[in-house]
């Protein structure tokens, strides 16, 4: 026997899902949540007699008449898939726009068990819903039930239910909708979805107390008021991203860190000792080289542990969600819309699962900017390189990371802007979200998501980090007739990454070891703090004032004379690192949700030309307003970024003909 679960987004179909089949998966408010399709069995406590059941969690829908992907997924699977019973989960706070959804499905001639849940909102609220002749009305079982309580919670009734239905086949007849036909055009589709609007506004009517009227403001109501202003919006969310970057970067993040990498040191000393005698090359390679390497990555970690930690307790008590809606009415003029939002705040943590989070949008062209266009949000392997320059340059200071942030935002809508030109089209979008409660954010919730981001970055920093650290050690220990040389600018590494560093010379950053650090970056980000530590030969990025190099000089100078590079190249040179390609596996996910070689190709070609022209008019710009002279290489990069934008401007002009003809 197979259960579907159908309902809006948000009605609790994943919380019910995970308490019948005691499954434990992720519940959240984003769309994309629910897309994959999961099956489970019954748990036995609702299922006495041990009946054979699966139950089948579907994505989020408001019709059967799909406007997005999710939608979609779920008529087919009602269609092709042939459940014997669906369950359809209503949110009882919002009768009446779930009951839309209840009596398209009670048409498919299908079992239909309705399971009105979020009951214990009902009653806080001091509403009722007359359960009895809601089922009258609509001729189908219903089953009142809270899914987020452990007992007392209705499941075992609805599963019961459920059974029943399919152990005395009938057929349920949906209650009729007069003069509803099949439509034939827009206009008679949109008259078929007002009558059947009145007559759900009609039976909510009748079954529905409300102890206020929802034409009464909410206490919600009156916070969205200022936080999803359109104008207002957009400061407060200037401030908590300012305020999650200074209490992750400048303030507590840094002091968990200070004691990780004091610790770390120590355990770096102690392997140092036991290898003493050893190959010096060998050692060298095993406490510099990977040691070395791995400490100043991992270093970061409590940094991007507490960001992760900030981050999830805003999107768990609802905030996020409003911030999509501030974004829409931005997103919309330059082509997108504030779905664009959820794979971008996704992508902060990684831009992977970000990419991925597109997928929800329905639009093909939307779908594709989105997906091209997230990895310039700093994700989680970037941070590590903002808190370097911000710590080096710029004493820590949270402007960094959040000048980064809404620069990310600032290029996002210029190369939509642009991406809608060179495709010549100018469609509009539609964007409907759930706007769930203002709730006290869970800190449970928040540590559990903070430890699983985590663990993915200790994971990369002991094997692909620990691999490209001990590669790059060893491609600048020796030269290329493999002697060892001390004289790391003599080393094969040099040699490889010095054609790179020419063309950054007009960027302010035109040595060895940035080019290879930026090439390391795209096998993965982290990467560039590790090969920057490995080939400057720096491991304890934290704690600047107490450093000690073991470089080539070896005398003891700070991180910052020892970059070789001023403050404004340490910005363009960050600038540089974030707007360009991303690692190799968000290509690839890229490459998934575009489905098209010219856009992945188009893409990593904008992305690396946007990088360039970025870090050169930081560069270039900053160093005319600090000194009052233009920096090293300027015509020679002027040429390459007029040739890019040249190029840029004759795909929009030809993008624009297209629209035209
Ligand atoms: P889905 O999008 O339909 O899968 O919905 P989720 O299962 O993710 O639930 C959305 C939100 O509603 C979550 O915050 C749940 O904790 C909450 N929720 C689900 N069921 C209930 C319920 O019966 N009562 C209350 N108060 N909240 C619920």
């Amino acid at each position: 026997m197979k259960i579907a679960l159908t309902g809006n987004p948000n009605s609790g179909k994943t919380t019910l899902f995970n308490a019948i089949t005691g499954k434990i998966e992720h519940v959240g408010n984003w769309p994309g949540v629910t897309v994959e399709k999961k099956e489970g069995t019954i748990k036995s406590a609702y299922n006495p007699r041990g009946v054979d059941i699966t139950a089948v969690d579907l994505p989020g829908a408001y019709s059967m008449n799909p406007y997005t992907s999710e939608e979609n997924i779920t008529k087919k699977f009602i269609f092709d898939e042939n459940p014997d019973v669906i369950i359809n989960i209503v949110d009882s706070a919002n009768l009446s726009r779930s009951l839309f959804f209840t009596t398209q499905l009670l048409e498919l001639g299908i079992p239909v068990v309705v399971a009105l849940n979020k009951s214990d909102l009902v009653e806080k609220k001091g509403n009722t819903i007359h359960a009895g002749a809601l089922s009258q009305h609509l001729n189908c079982p219903i089953v009142t039930t809270t899914a987020t309580k452990s007992s007392e919670n209705g499941l075992e009734l609805l599963i019961a239910e459920c059974i029943r239905h399919v152990e005395k086949p009938h057929k349920q007849i949906a209650a009729k909708i007069d003069g509803l036909k099949e439509a034939e055009n827009e206009k008679e589709f949109k008259a078929a979805d007002k009558k059947r609007y009145a007559f759900v506004d009609k039976i909510v009517s009748e079954v529905e107390r409300r102890s206020i009227s929802s034409h009464e403001q909410t206490k919600q109501d009156k916070i969205d008021r200022i936080v999803a202003h359109r104008v207002i919006g957009i400061p407060i969310f200037a401030a908590a991203i300012w305020a999650i970057f200074w209490v992750s970067q400048a303030w507590l993040g840094p002091i968990i860190a200070d004691w990780l990498v004091g610790l770390l040191e120590g355990f770096q000393g102690w392997v140092g000792a036991s290898v003493e005698g050893a190959s010096p090359i060998l050692s060298a390679l095993l406490v510099d080289g990977i040691i070395g390497g791995v400490i100043a990555v991992v270093g970061f970690l409590p940094l991007i542990m507490v960001m992760f930690f900030l981050m999830a307790l805003l999107e768990d008590c609802g905030y996020m969600a409003r911030v999509s809606v501030v974004m829409d009415r931005y997103f919309k003029k330059i082509g997108l819309s504030g779905r664009s939002i959820i794979p971008m705040v996704i992508g902060t943590a990684c831009g992977i699962p970000g990419v991925m989070a597109s997928r929800t949008i329905k639009d093909e062209r939307q779908r594709r900017t989105t997906a091209m266009l997230t990895p310039f949000m700093p994700c989680g392997a970037k941070l590590p390189i903002i808190a370097l320059f911000a710590g080096v340059f710029f004493g820590d200071a949270a402007w960094v990371g959040t000048t980064m942030y809404f620069l990310a935002i600032v290029v996002i809508i210029i190369s939509a802007l642009i991406v809608r030109k060179i495709t010549g089209d100018t469609s509009q979008s539609y964007f409907i979200i759930e706007l769930p409660e203002y709730r006290f954010p869970s800190f449970k919730r928040a540590t559990i998501s903070m430890l699983s981001r985590g663990k993915a970055f200790v994971i990369k920093a002991a094997t692909i980090v620990l691999v490209c650290n001990a590669v790059i050690h060893i491609m600048q220990t020796f030269t290329w007739d493999f002697a060892v040389t001390e004289v790391a600018s003599e080393s094969i590494l040099a040699s490889i990454a010095n054609p790179f560093a020419i063309a950054l010379l007009p960027l302010g950053f035109g040595l060895w070891q940035f080019a290879a650090a930026a090439v390391t970056g795209f096998i993965a980000k982290e990467n560039v703090v590790g090969t920057l530590a490995v080939t400057f030969g720096i491991s304890n990025f934290i704690d600047v004032d107490a450093l000690e190099l073991m470089g080539e000089t070896g005398a003891s100078a700070g991180v910052e004379s020892a970059f070789a590079i001023g403050s404004v190249a340490a910005l363009a040179y960050l600038v540089f690192n974030l707007f360009t390609p991303p690692c190799f596996a968000c290509i690839g996910a890229i490459r998934a949700e575009v489905d098209s070689a010219k856009w992945t190709w188009g893409a990593v070609g904008f992305q690396l030309a946007m990088g360039y022209v970025l870090a050169f008019l930081v560069y270039q710009g900053g160093t005319l307003i600090t000194t009052g002279a233009l920096g090293q290489s300027f015509m020679q990069g002027l040429i390459v970024v007029i040739a890019i934008c040249a190029f840029i401007g004759y795909l929009m002009a030809s993008g624009s003909k297209k629209q035209t003809a």
